[in-house]
């Protein structure tokens, strides 16, 4: 919504002056002729004119061709009775915000040859008045071709990028529902039984406690049991949901480097900003792996990650000084496969270099718009 009122005083801020004069124009060049009928009937001709000019705009359909024509046919009137071209200007404007491709291209057309015509035919006749704002003709013949493009390519395209966000948030209330449901059904999964099991158990109990105490406690036991086992399972659900945010993930990676005994070094803020949760799980999952790899398959003394964050991007940097072994095993690793298909997921770049050591670079984009919505919903 600001977005669209941004666009529309942009587009509009010097628009008013022009159209102002552009309206005061056509009583200057009525005036300069010398009989009372054709004065009338200019004005007569140009309140029309604006009149249905109004009008077309609100119209539809078949409307639309018809309003434009007597348009189209006023506005070849005055060129041939007043030199009065600039009515030409308003139409190109108009032709501009038609948005059915048929009728934009068929009255484009028709402006544009009958315009042409009649600019050309007063020209052959030299009319005096009309050669006088010669330059100004071939301005408002240079829009009468370009004009309605621009606004109509100008127009589409806003009208995709619409659809594009629109479809962008129903894909985010959809992931969100799917989560949710997702939720829900572990919720129901873990919770449910466990829950119905102690209440069935809990009876159990109370009938027995006159009767049998000895097994009566052994069911409350069983209460006990589950419910503990219930609510760690609780914890593991509500844990997995947090996400692994990267801050996070070093401090376990600096514990693995401790114990492989391989100098780390990293530099910058590992606490990230304007990126989503989803971005950031990526990135620490990817990090995860290539420390991994590192511990695994380098034989590397020496360590380095760094983090650098622009407005436009993320990169993370992972480096060893041991060496980048070819595989060796039958069945090849999904490990850095499977960070490459991660990162193409969020849009992300991938970078392996294996000169010196091993380098993996890696880009994500940053999340322009601040990630204050429903990207940081698990926080
Ligand atoms: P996996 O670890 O299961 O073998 P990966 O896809 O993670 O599969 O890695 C593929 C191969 O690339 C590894 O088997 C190893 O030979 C090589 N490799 C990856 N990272 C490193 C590294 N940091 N140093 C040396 N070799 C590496
Ligand atoms: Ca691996």
């Amino acid at each position: 919504m600001v977005k669209k009122y941004l666009t529309f005083q942009k587009s509009n801020s010097i628009t008013p002056y022009i159209w102002t004069v552009l309206c005061i124009l056509p009583f200057y060049f009525i005036f300069q002729t010398s009989s009372m009928i054709r004065i009338i009937v200019g004005i007569l001709l140009t309140f029309l004119f604006f009149i249905l000019y109004r009008i077309a705009f609100f119209s539809k359909g078949w409307a639309v061709y018809l309003w434009t024509l007597i348009l189209i046919g006023i506005s070849i009137t005055a060129t041939n009775l007043y030199s009065y071209v600039y009515f030409a200007f308003f139409l190109a404007y108009f032709l501009g915000n038609i948005k059915d491709r048929i009728a934009f291209f068929t009255l484009y057309f028709i402006h544009l040859v009958s315009t042409s015509i009649s600019i050309n035919y007063n020209i052959v006749v030299q009319e005096k008045l009309f050669l006088q704002q010669l330059p100004f003709v071939i301005i408002i013949w240079i829009s009468v071709i370009l004009l309605p493009f621009n606004i109509h390519n100008r127009k589409e395209r806003g009208q995709l990028e619409e659809k594009l966000e629109d479809a962008n948030k129903r894909i985010s209330e959809l992931v969100k529902l799917e989560e949710r449901q997702r939720i829900a059904r572990d919720l129901h999964d873990i919770l449910g039984q466990k829950l119905s099991l102690i209440g069935l158990k809990a009876d159990l109990a109370g009938k027995l406690i006159t009767k049998d105490p000895e097994q009566a406690q052994a069911e409350l036991k069983d209460v006990q049991q589950t419910s503990r086992t219930a609510l760690s399972e609780v914890r593991k659900l509500v844990s997995s949901m947090r996400g692994i945010r990267l801050k996070d993930e070093m401090i376990r990676i600096k514990q693995i480097m401790e114990a492989a005994q391989i100098n780390l070094v990293t530099e910058g803020n590992f606490n990230l900003k304007n990126i989503s949760l989803l971005t950031e799980n990526i990135l620490s999952m990817c990090l995860k792996e290539a420390i991994n790899n590192v511990v695994k398959h380098s034989g590397a003394r020496n360590c380095y990650i760094s983090i650098e964050q622009s407005w436009k991007e993320a990169i993370l940097t992972i480096r060893d000084d041991g060496c980048f072994k070819k595989e060796t095993n039958v069945t090849p690793g999904h490990g850095l496969i499977g960070m490459k298909e991660r990162l193409e997921f969020i849009n992300g770049i991938f970078e392996l270099d294996t000169n010196k050591g091993t380098t993996i670079i890696i880009r994500v984009p940053s999340d322009v718009k601040g990630g204050k919505g429903g990207s940081r919903a698990n926080d």
